[in-house]
């Protein structure tokens, strides 16, 4: 049931990272605080669909 998802910075829309959820558990688009390293800060991620 896992699927892999990008997770894609909400402010410079770069693809920064690679993750995977579980559809039952994450049916929604998952949001992480991650660091982005062209905005050189954490932002927050948002699964890319
Ligand atoms: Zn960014």
């Amino acid at each position: 049931m896992r699927v892999n998802i990008q997770l894609r910075c909400t402010e410079c829309n770069e693809e920064n990272y690679i993750s995977t959820k579980n559809k039952k558990n994450n049916p929604e688009r998952i949001e992480k605080k991650k660091f982005c390293p062209r905005c050189n800060k954490q932002t927050i991620h948002r699964e890319k669909r």
